[in-house]
């Protein structure tokens, strides 16, 4: 079964043994610290500002990005201080010049 399928996914009892361990350790992390991570929002306006400047309109950002254009437009317009550390990384990898 683990051959062809993820562990966490495969129904054979050393998997979901598996599975259940790595959840219990998640959702004790989770308890520990239950804040998403943030980060500042600046640098993420900083590189929107720069690819809305080379041409990209905030619609191609939400197609290459995956995120929700009323997203994006909050944080390009500062109406968003933070913002969750993934997404940060998500937006920062659009480069400008692709
Ligand atoms: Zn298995």
């Amino acid at each position: 079964m683990h051959d062809t399928t993820s562990w966490r996914t495969c129904p054979c009892d050393p998997c979901r043994d598996r599975t259940r361990a790595y959840n219990r350790n998640y959702m004790r992390s989770k308890r520990k610290d239950p804040a998403p991570r943030l980060v500042p929002a600046d640098s993420v306006v900083d590189h929107l500002t720069a690819l809305r400047g080379a041409g990209w309109s905030t619609r191609d950002l939400a197609d290459a990005s995956g995120y929700a254009r009323s997203t994006l437009m909050r944080v390009l317009r500062g109406e968003t201080r933070l913002v969750r550390s993934v997404m940060a990384e998500d937006l920062l990898s659009i480069e400008v010049g692709s």
